[in-house]
């Protein structure tokens, strides 16, 4: 848990998002800008600024992380996705806690 990070903050229910999933290790939840009809983010509990930052000891959480895009894409009735992970502020990363994009259902008109 990082005090200033938003996502901590919607973690801990401290701010409001459209949550989709919840359980242990992550949470789900539709992106506040959507990018395409469906985009919704799969964020660890688990506090972790980037994927740079990432070692051997998250390889379970990573492969977990990227099971559930899925999984949450078919009940978000998504015959197929593409997922993102942003990397660093050169990678266009503005949140730093990691999590993974998915998109579907075509691009929004905005
Ligand atoms: P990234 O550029 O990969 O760090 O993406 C961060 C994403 O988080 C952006 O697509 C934002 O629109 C989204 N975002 C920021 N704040 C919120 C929020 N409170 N609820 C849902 N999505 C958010």
């Amino acid at each position: 848990m990082s005090s200033d990070c938003i996502f901590c903050k919607i973690i801990s229910g401290a701010i409001p998002a459209k949550k989709i999933y919840e359980d242990e290790d992550f949470i789900a939840f539709h992106d506040i800008k959507p990018m395409a009809k469906v985009h919704f983010l799969i964020v660890p509990k688990l506090h972790v600024d980037t994927l740079k930052d990432c070692d051997d000891s998250h390889q379970v959480l990573l492969g977990s992380a990227l099971l559930l895009a899925p999984k949450l894409a078919a009940e978000q009735g998504l015959a197929g996705f593409k997922t993102l992970i942003n990397t660093g502020r050169e990678g266009g990363q503005e949140v730093f806690h990691i999590h993974i994009h998915v998109f579907g259902g075509g691009k929004t008109d905005a």
